[in-house]
């Protein structure tokens, strides 16, 4: 059995972070793969890693200097080197950063050195042997990543390797030269190796149990998800959860091989699994619910529209050409409602009104702003009567105006509009009527 355990970079932040890693992954020997993230905040207003490298290497790039910077960073690995009581030194290391970012190397090679160098530290501290992240995650020539030759170099290398370290985040174009995931990116090559070992399971430790019903910002002390698949995540994520980098999902879901969310705090809990498909049904009809602020609609009417074939691709065709796209389009008989972000919209308002009216000439058309989108998400609402009902009950006992209701077929999800201003008290509506009081 063997299984990629991916660390964030608060579980690697110090070095009494790091005795918590390495406990965890001897206490299981199916560990056998570690990505590990760059180190992240030790306390609130601490600075990441990533964001110092970013930062020192802008100075280089402008020719400034940029010792005293490069400085704090080296002291950062120094601390957490020396905490471990290991017999390391990155002196020759950082020469070579030094001289590269003198040379312009990049700011993804600069952010890379991040994961790279906390790799060396990790494999060291764990006896795991190391393995350069640019010699097996490639990218091609327009900067897309390349599946299929990673997959075949990664899982030749690692086939060679019974337990290793491989850094999270970066990669190499086909000249060799660096390049990064976007950024939380480690989770995506915590995915890619487990693909690539054909893994069991794909644990990613973070600083929280796993995903929560509701984001506590709004619903104090939520409950935690036990199991959520693929496709109920992908909802929520797209809706603002954040745990996860969303491009995480793709290479293990094409494998089936389950990720478990799980709290280097808290190495007990057992955390969210997100699964392919499962029988286990959640312990409410939801599963989650999330959503976002900032959101236009814009309403077009116009009389016969039911009639008229080719309406709806003229309507969207005024938001195409102007680069605009569309979040939902509720319609009735003889009107149709776009949603789209408003910051998206706004500066070319005018000139999507000008187009409706060249393309679909409409009657009238009406627009609104600051509006809400509230994703409930949740495969127990198939097989459940009146969750629509109850939601809509609730938000009426908390005086919420509903402004769009929005069924996926695949009956998923319930997506409603509210105001920006009724946002966290339609949450907290639909909150309490499934998870609290479970009506
Ligand atoms: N260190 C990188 C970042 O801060 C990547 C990661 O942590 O996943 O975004």
């Amino acid at each position: 059995m063997s299984k990629v355990v991916k660390f964030g970079g608060s579980s690697l932040a110090s070095a009494e972070q790091f005795k918590k890693v390495g406990d965890i992954i001897r206490s299981d020997a199916d560990r056998r793969y570690v990505v590990p993230s760059a180190p992240g905040k030790r306390f609130k207003e601490d600075t990441k890693v990533t964001d110092m490298l970013y930062a020192c290497y802008d100075l280089a790039k402008e020719g400034r200097g940029f010792k005293k910077e490069l400085e704090a960073i080296k002291k950062r690995y120094e601390e957490i080197i020396a905490g471990l009581g290991l017999k390391l030194t990155l002196d020759e290391e950082f020469a070579v950063i030094e001289k590269n970012f003198r040379e312009k190397a990049g700011s993804n090679y600069a952010a890379s050195r991040g994961e790279y160098l906390n790799g060396i530290i990790m494999a060291a501290y764990l006896g795991y042997e190391f393995v350069d992240a640019a010699t097996v995650i490639f990218f091609d020539e327009n900067g897309d990543f390349d599946a299929r030759r990673t997959n075949d170099i990664l899982s030749e290398r690692l086939s060679q390797s019974r337990k290793a370290v491989i850094p999270g985040f970066y990669g190499a174009l086909p000249d060799k030269t660096i390049k990064t995931f976007s950024r939380g990116g480690s989770d995506v090559t915590g995915s890619i190796v487990a693909k690539a070992v054909k893994a069991d399971v794909y644990e990613n430790w973070t600083d929280v149990s796993g995903f929560l019903i509701a984001d506590p910002r709004i619903i104090k002390n939520p409950e935690g998800i036990e199991v959520i698949t693929y496709r109920e995540l992908r909802e929520l994520s797209y809706m603002g959860a954040t745990v996860l980098h969303e491009d995480a999902i793709f290479p293990v879901r094409q494998e089936g091989i389950p990720i478990n969310i799980r709290n280097t705090n808290a190495p007990d809990d057992d955390g969210t699994w997100i699964v392919g498909s499962t029988c286990q049904k959640s312990k409410y009809v939801i599963t989650g619910i999330a959503g976002k602020k900032g959101f236009c609609s814009i309403n077009i009417e116009k009389d016969m529209m039911n009639s008229e074939i080719g309406f709806g691709r003229k309507v969207l065709q005024a938001f195409e050409e102007n680069g605009i796209s569309f979040e939902h389009v509720p319609s009735g008989i003889d009107t149709m409602t776009v949603f789209v972000h408003q910051d998206e919209f706004m500066h070319k308002e005018q000139k999507v009104v000008a187009g409706l009216h060249r393309l679909a000439q409409p009657d009238s058309i009406d627009i609104e702003a600051d509006l809400a989108l509230i994703a409930v998400v949740g495969r127990g609402m198939k097989a459940t009567r009146g969750t629509a009902g109850r939601i809509f009950s609730a938000l009426a006992h908390s005086n919420v105006n509903v402004k769009m209701i929005d069924q996926g077929s695949s009956e998923l999800n319930i997506i409603i509009g509210v105001a920006n201003e009724d946002f966290e008290a339609a949450i907290k509506a639909i909150y309490d009527i499934f998870v609290i009081t479970k009506l």
